[in-house]
């Protein structure tokens, strides 16, 4: 696909949850003048990064991991030899969730096809997952269910699938927000972050 399609459907996907009304996390943007977080980085990424949804600093500025959670993912990226333009970040719920709660399965269901649509745009070679609930959800879409385990018996994994447009790879990481406060899981992140270095 051309860049200037890709720049046009990805701007798309932006109108559409701007004003994406119908969702429970809708008001609650409203109210605090937050930013949906769309995504950001290469519209030719190889790699994807999927979170779980903004937290407080990402839907003030409308940057996905823009936070102290942020800073371990692109201290990550650069451990293995990348900068965060190389690669995409996004998230599978596109609002901030109240007090950084989980997100709720009808508001993954909600806006995973965005996610989707993300997918088929920009053609990653890896999507790579951050926490269990973007593993969950990125999973049952390639057919990996029978393989779904706690992230704890699974990070760190590789796995191969196939998308619509040809191979894929998903890895499925913890999550960054856990390096904050176990250091222990901070240098098994790095440690997972290698399984990268078997693609590049
Ligand atoms: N946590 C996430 O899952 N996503 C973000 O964008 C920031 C923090």
């Amino acid at each position: 696909m051309e860049k200037g399609e890709k720049y046009e459907l990805l701007k798309q996907i932006k109108e559409e949850v701007v004003n994406l009304k119908d969702s429970p996390l809708y008001e609650y943007r409203i109210e605090n003048n937050y930013f949906p977080v769309i995504g950001e980085g290469s519209h030719d990424a190889k790699i994807m990064f999927v979170g779980e949804g903004p937290g407080k600093n990402e839907a003030e500025t409308g940057k996905p991991f823009c936070g102290a959670s942020g800073k371990v993912l692109t201290q990550l990226i650069e451990s293995i030899g990348l900068q965060r333009s190389d690669v995409y970040i996004t998230n599978v719920v596109k609002d901030r969730p109240p007090d950084n709660r989980d997100p709720l399965p009808q508001e993954i269901s909600l806006y995973a096809p965005f996610l989707d649509r993300q997918i088929e745009i920009i053609q990653p070679k890896v999507v790579a997952t951050l926490g269990r609930y973007s593993m969950a959800y990125i999973m049952q879409k390639f057919g990996l269910l029978g393989e779904l385990k706690s992230i704890s018996q699974i990070h760190g994994k590789l796995f191969n699938a196939k998308a619509l447009y040809g191979d894929i790879r998903i890895i499925t990481l913890y999550h960054p927000a856990v390096a904050l406060y176990q250091n222990s899981l901070k240098e098994q992140m790095f440690k997972d972050f290698a399984v990268f270095k078997k693609l590049l």
